[in-house]
């Protein structure tokens, strides 16, 4: 039996559902010398089609480096093949089947909208050979559809969603599995030496963008969890909205490209107990991964949310009424509220924003400027090196409030009180905006106030808070009643 495994955002060896079912049925085989081969597809038209980042990008093709290591352990080649875009995969993977042979094909499901056509254009083209197509559940604990309400509908509010996820979780049942070696293996013995092909070596060249504070290697991604799990999951309640702490477990980009898989996550912070037994901090943190599943259900339910729609409809009434000129102050951190602008300083330096800062910097475009969440969920998107379509979409749809169980409309967050809120001394400001280092804490959260403003380098407010959330207020009325 000879299998061919393809990755895509499942970019490790251990729990990786696909590739240790394709090991399994390799080494169960008559013939387990066949062995099996790795691919991964680098697609550079899609990547630009979907706005990834160039740190995202570049830490793939970095993780390709590790992942190729690591299966070699295994006794598997790593293939990385270059196609445009989706359409061209389905040609691609037939070719390869006819050329080594390759009796089946895995991998794990993916849910957005032109993944899930992707994997169906192959599909249709691997039956032309009789050449099964196994897809796996990996990237959640519960598929889509294993979380339903009583009436067998998905659920459009997180709080009953959790309750459920909760409900039916059985803690004995989560298993990490971890490969064992092939012994044999032709393909891997023929093809053994990786080299990543030429075109794709530009990305993680790249000089614009460094992820190299990602590490890549997989010892210290589980060392990253296993020292969030132990020493900073107790405290993730009380720290996880001040951004100046590192008190949240920075490992959306490992999710993000299923470097770790969420019951790797899970099964460290349970350490062997239940949900029921976690502290109010581990809770809080198990919430969260819940809430990323919530968003990947969702995706799934509702497609069109891939297709750019509000999930709520009445807001496809909204008339975004800001000014455009405004988004470049939005996205450069030049807009004079400064949580705002410290905020957007830490996305374009590095790549990663604060969970309560992404919230404070879209209700911001949102609210105060007036402009369609859709613009800051491009930019995100084209930032962001944890970049993910379900949870950037959900996230921007809640703040906007245009989303599945959103904050309601007329919940407008005042960037001076949230800036007081989440960083009372200002640590975080005068880290990302050096600028304002001589505002006193009392003004730094609205130095235009501070006698001394005229000598700062920093600008004034584009706009108004108090003036524009009335807009904003009308804007959404407007909406509302223009519903019926
Ligand atoms: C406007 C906006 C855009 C966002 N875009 C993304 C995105 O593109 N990719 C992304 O992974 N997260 C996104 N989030 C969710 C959240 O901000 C990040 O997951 C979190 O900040 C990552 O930091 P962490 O790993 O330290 O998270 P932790 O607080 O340690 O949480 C652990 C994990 O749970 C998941 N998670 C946490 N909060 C959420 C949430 N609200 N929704 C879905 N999953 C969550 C992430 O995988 C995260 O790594 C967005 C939130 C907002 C408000």
């Amino acid at each position: 039996m000879r299998t061919l495994v393809w990755f895509r955002r499942d970019l490790r060896t251990i729990d990786n559902t696909a590739l240790i079912r394709a090991m399994d049925k390799v080494a169960s085989s008559e013939a387990p010398d066949k062995g099996l081969i790795a691919l991964f597809t680098v697609t550079p038209k899609q990547w630009q089609e979907h706005g990834v980042s160039e740190r995202r990008q570049q830490l793939v093709v970095r993780r390709l480096e590790a992942l190729s290591t690591e299966l070699a352990q295994l006794r598997i080649h790593l293939r990385i093949e270059v196609v445009d875009s989706y359409q061209e995969c389905g040609a691609l993977i037939s070719e390869l089947c006819t050329r080594f042979a390759i009796e089946q094909v895995f991998a794990n499901a993916d849910y957005e909208v032109n993944e899930l056509r992707r994997d169906a254009l192959v599909k249709c083209s691997l039956e032309r050979s009789d050449i099964p197509f196994s897809l796996y559940s990996d990237k959640c604990v519960f598929a889509p559809g294993g979380i339903l309400t009583k009436q067998g509908r998905h659920f459009k509010v997180f709080t009953p969603f959790k309750n459920s996820w909760l409900q039916r979780f059985d803690a004995a049942r989560l298993v990490v599995r971890k490969p064992v070696a092939l012994t044999l293996n032709a393909l891997f013995y023929a093809e053994h030496t990786f080299e990543l092909p030429r075109e794709v070596k530009k990305f993680k060249a790249a000089t614009n963008v460094n992820s190299d504070c990602w590490p890549v290697d997989t010892p210290a991604l589980l060392g990253a969890l296993r020292l969030f799990s132990l020493q900073k999951a107790n405290f993730y309640h009380d720290n996880r909205d001040v951004p100046s702490v590192n008190g949240t477990s920075q490992l959306s980009p490992y999710l993000a490209l299923g470097m770790l898989s969420v019951r790797q996550c899970i099964a460290r912070l349970l350490n062997g107990r239940n949900p029921e037994q976690l502290n109010l901090g581990e809770q809080t943190w198990l919430a969260e991964l819940i809430w990323r599943e919530f968003y990947q259900h969702l995706i799934y339910f509702q497609p069109k949310l891939c297709k750019g729609a509000n999930f709520l409809v009445w807001c496809d009434h909204i008339r975004w009424q800001g000014d455009i000129a405004h988004l470049i102050h939005w996205q450069q951190g030049t807009t004079g509220y400064p949580i705002v602008d410290a905020a957007m300083k830490q996305l374009n330096q590095t790549g990663w924003m604060h969970n309560r800062l992404r919230m404070i910097v879209a209700s911001f475009l949102s609210k105060d400027l007036l402009l369609d969440w859709r613009y800051g969920e491009r930019y995100f998107m084209n930032q962001l090196v944890d970049g993910d379509f379900a949870a950037n979409n959900g996230g921007w749809q809640w703040s906007a409030s245009t989303g599945c169980d959103a904050q309601p409309y007329f919940r407008v967050f005042n960037p001076v009180t949230q800036g007081q809120k989440c960083d009372p001394q200002g640590e975080f400001v005068r880290h990302w905006l050096p600028e304002l280092s001589s505002v006193p804490d009392k003004y730094i959260h609205c130095p235009w106030l501070w006698d001394e403003f005229a000598s700062l380098d920093y600008p004034f407010p584009i706009v108004d808070h108090k003036t524009q959330r009335v807009r904003a207020l009308q804007m959404y009325k407007e909406a509302k009643n223009n519903e019926c």
